[in-house]
This record gives structure tokens, C-alpha cells and sequence, in this order.
């Protein structure tokens, strides 16, 4: 009989490829190796639970560690952490309840995931200092605004965790500052947009501190004040929020090769350099689709998508992952600004393109139609062939718009044909021309 399909990791790229391997072989025996208790959470709705409009932390679980085993018939055991990879033998090592045991292998996924980034501040031990990246971290700051009713609150890192935790902390009747090092948040995102949404969290009363670099923490036991180069400032609750490092340790020490980005790297099937050993998710690479190089996006369909494929794969039916084109959306209070494709010049210039660009404003709908509001969109191109590299938007309605980008983006369209396309018009959605179109009008 094969030895089964082992999967380390019980979150959105481990438990898809468990549903979708289980799926198409039933007889197949997989096992998941999850270290936490939590399996199959969302992570991404977390701030909303800290913001209150989520009322329980178990109403992120999709699907129940007692549904995996009983009815996907999921051999997930919680609790256990491998700790060691042989892939010559073909085993994981795994620590349990103070046991250690070597399971063996047919196939192995790994979807260990990604840790939020711990700079070293001094103070970073003290109460009241979090990053948030799983579950208990988030439970553990709701606990503590609770119990501790914070006045002021300091955000470390204007990225979408940042952006978003500013808003469910406000929400919170708290005073928030958020400190970015950059010149700008939401790097990734685009100077139009980010300084739109830069704007706004101003006047919804945070306090931005931009090309701010925080030093560390300081206090009797609990968080007081925030270090910066010149300057402290008080804060009952910080939140640092600098990125994540994808969790590698693993498959680094069994001798699987880690690519440029420094996650784990995968070809088109999510293949390490091990013919019957996979990465997933946060951990690993995916191929960008503009570049064709080797990236790391830590987003939750992308994990989903390569655990599902993998799944397939080790299933009999080999299928590609899908690579990554880096689209992102986040809602920052009554905005939203959403991303896709190779937005900066220099990015597109070394992947051999010679990028344009326009930014415009556009109505949501017709100027007779009530509740029109105005959607800045950002469409870049190559000057050459007019393939359409990316797009960002940032609105208070319709930035899912940029779905069209996304889809032009995968399908290498040219600008002229994202501007052909029959998109949907009637006044109650948008104008005849949706403001991508008039964008690619404008760029064409
Ligand atoms: P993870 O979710 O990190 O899961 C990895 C699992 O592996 C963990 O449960 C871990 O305990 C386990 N593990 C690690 N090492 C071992 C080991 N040695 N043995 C056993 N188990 C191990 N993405 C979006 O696309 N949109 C969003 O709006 C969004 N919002 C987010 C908001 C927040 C606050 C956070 C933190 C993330 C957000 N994300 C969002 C990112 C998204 O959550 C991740 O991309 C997704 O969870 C990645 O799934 P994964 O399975 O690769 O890894």
C-alpha cells in the first residue's frame, strides 16, 4: 500500500490540499500535521473580529477539525509539530505530548506558513505589544482591550494589517498613531492610492506618522511609550505589523532548495527540488505572471489555490497552481483600495518592459444616477506591445473593479483590448463606460 499523503500545516493551503486529495482518491490515506489548535481559520478576518463585527474567533473556522475527520475522513491530528524532514527516507519527524515519532511519507505537502516579522525592539516583551498572525494573537488583543480599555494605541507598519488594524481600533473608541518607516503605507499599492487612503485615515482621526521609524518600547512590565529617533510618544497597546518571513527552517534544514525571494522554492506544480515533496501557501514561491519570475505573495487565495491543485496533483491528475499576479484589496474605513499586476517602473524595466501609465478619476455612475462616488484608477502598460502589466484603485465603492485588471493581467491583454471588452452597463451599477475602460481609453 503507498504511504500516505503527509501534510505539515493545518491552515488554508494544508487542509485545502487534504479536502481536495481526500476528494479525488478516497482511498488515499492523509494525514495533517497541525502544531496549533486551530485548523482551517481565517486569518484574514481578524481585525474584524478585534473591531467587534465578528462576534466569536470560532466563527472564522470554515471547517471544523471534528468535520475534517469525520466526514472528509482527514486523518488531522492538532497538537503536533513536525520537527524534522528526511527526504531520503521519506519521513517527517513529530513531537507530540512530549513523544517523538517518524511518519512515513508518499507525498508530502509543506504549508508551514508565515510569521509575522519581530524587529528587534527593545521592550517587545512588555504587556500589551503584539503582532497579529494567529488566532490566539488576535484573541489575546481582544482579551486585552477588554480588560485593559487602552486610551491610545500605536500601529507599527502602514501595510493592510496596519491600515486595517487602524480602523478596528478606532472603532474601538481608542486613539490610534500609526508609524510607517516609508515614505508612503500600502506600499504595494501605488502613490495614488496610498496617498488617498493616507488622507482619509487622517480624517477619521489617526494619527499617520509617515517616514517614522519606531526604535522600540518602553515601560514598567506593560507598554507606555513608543521610541522614536527623537521623540517617545504614549501608547497603552501597540500592534507591530512589519511584514511576515515565511516559515522555511523546515525544509531548509532537509535540503530543499529555497528560491531568490527566500521562500521555498516550487515549480508550475508547487514541486521543491524533492520529485514527491510540495510547498504551499506563505511558506513558498509561485511564479509572477508578468515577470515569470519566482515571487512571494502571502495572500489566502493564493494558498488555497496551491494547496487545491496540489491536492489534484498527488491525486493522479497533475495540475499547475496558477502562479500569482499579486492582486490585493483592503478596506481602510469607508474606503476601499484594491491592487493588481506590476505597478512600480523599475519592477517593470527589469523584467524587460518599458512601462506607461495614467491615473484618472472616474464616477462609480452616471452623474443622474444617486450615490455616484469617485474611483481613482492607476492602469499601467507596456509602452511597446501595450500588454496591460497592472492596475490599483481606491474608492469608496467598486474597487473589486480591479478583478477586470486581474483577469486582463492573466490573459496578457493589451490595453486596446481591455478597453474592447463587454463589460456590464445599467446606471444603477456603474457609467456606460466603467471607469477601467476609461482608464484604458485614456492609456491607449
Ligand atoms: P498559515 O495560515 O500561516 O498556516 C500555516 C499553519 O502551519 C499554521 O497553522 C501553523 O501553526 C502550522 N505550522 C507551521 N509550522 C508547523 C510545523 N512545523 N508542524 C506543524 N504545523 C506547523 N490574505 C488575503 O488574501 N486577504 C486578506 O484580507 C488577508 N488578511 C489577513 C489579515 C491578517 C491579520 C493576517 C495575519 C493574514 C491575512 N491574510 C490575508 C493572509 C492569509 O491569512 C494567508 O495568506 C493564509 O493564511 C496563508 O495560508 P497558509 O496555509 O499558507 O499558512
Amino acid at each position: 500500500m503507498t504511504d500516505p499523503f503527509v501534510i505539515v500545516g493545518g491552515d488554508a493551503a494544508g487542509m485545502s490540499a487534504a479536502s481536495k486529495a481526500k476528494r479525488e482518491d478516497p482511498d488515499r490515506e492523509v494525514v495533517v500535521f497541525e502544531k496549533g489548535d486551530w485548523v482551517s481559520y481565517a486569518a484574514c478576518g481578524m481585525p474584524y473580529y478585534v473591531k467587534g463585527e465578528v462576534d466569536d474567533l470560532e466563527d472564522l473556522v470554515a471547517v471544523t477539525p471534528e468535520e475534517f475527520r469525520e466526514e472528509r475522513d482527514v486523518d488531522l491530528r492538532t497538537g503536533h509539530e513536525v520537527v524534522a524532514i528526511d527526504p531520503e527516507a521519506k519521513t517527517v519527524t513529530v513531537d507530540a505530548d512530549g513523544e517523538r515519532f517518524d511518519q512515513p511519507y508518499g507525498d508530502l505537502l509543506i504549508a508551514t506558513g508565515a510569521r509575522a516579522v519581530e524587529p528587534p525592539f527593545e521592550g517587545f516583551d512588555l504587556e500589551g505589544v503584539f503582532t497579529l498572525r494567529s488566532m490566539d494573537e488576535a484573541d489575546a488583543i481582544e482579551d486585552f482591550v477588554d480588560e485593559q480599555e487602552p486610551r491610545t494605541a500605536a500601529i507599527v507598519g502602514g501595510g493592510y494589517v496596519g491600515v486595517e488594524m487602524a480602523e478596528a481600533l478606532v472603532e474601538r473608541g481608542i486613539d490610534v498613531s500609526v508609524f510607517e518607516m516609508l515614505p508612503r503605507i500600502l506600499q504595494p499599492f501605488g502613490e495614488a492610492t496610498a496617498s488617498t487612503v493616507a488622507d482619509h485615515l487622517r480624517e477619521q482621526g489617526v494619527d499617520l506618522h509617515l517616514e517614522t521609524a519606531v526604535e522600540g518600547f518602553g515601560g514598567v512590565d506593560r507598554v507606555e511609550t513608543v521610541q522614536l529617533e527623537d521623540d517617545a510618544v504614549s501608547a497603552d497597546l501597540v500592534v507591530v505589523g512589519v511584514g511576515v518571513a515565511p516559515n522555511v527552517e523546515l525544509a531548509e534544514e532537509a535540503g530543499i532548495d529555497l528560491g531568490p525571494t527566500g521562500a521555498i522554492a516550487t515549480d508550475e506544480y508547487g514541486r521543491t527540488n524533492y520529485e514527491d515533496v510540495f510547498a504551499a501557501g506563505d511558506c513558498a514561491e509561485e511564479d509572477h505572471v508578468v515577470t515569470g519570475e519566482p515571487d512571494h505573495v502571502p495572500l489566502a487565495l493564493t494558498a488555497n489555490r496551491a494547496g487545491r491543485a496540489i491536492g489534484t496533483t498527488v491525486a493522479g491528475d497533475p495540475t499547475p497552481t496558477g502562479g500569482t499576479a499579486g492582486t490585493a484589496i483592503v478596506k481602510a474605513f469607508d474606503l476601499g483600495a484594491a491592487r493588481t499586476g506590476i505597478l512600480e517602473d523599475d519592477r517593470a524595466r527589469e523584467a524587460g518592459f518599458d512601462p506607461v501609465s495614467v491615473t484618472i478619476d472616474a464616477a462609480t455612475r452616471p452623474h443622474y444616477y444617486p450615490g455616484a462616488t469617485e474611483l481613482t484608477v492607476t492602469l499601467v502598460a507596456d509602452g511597446e506591445s501595450g500588454r496591460v502589466l497592472g492596475a490599483s484603485v481606491v474608492g469608496e465603492e467598486g474597487v473589486k473593479r480591479i478583478d477586470t485588471v486581474a483577469t486582463a493581467v492573466h490573459a496578457e491583454l493589451t490595453v486596446a483590448e481591455l478597453r474592447n471588452l463587454d463589460l456590464a452597463y445599467a446606471p444603477p451599477f456603474s457609467p456606460v463606460w466603467d471607469p477601467i475602460l476609461t482608464a484604458a481609453k485614456v492609456l491607449e
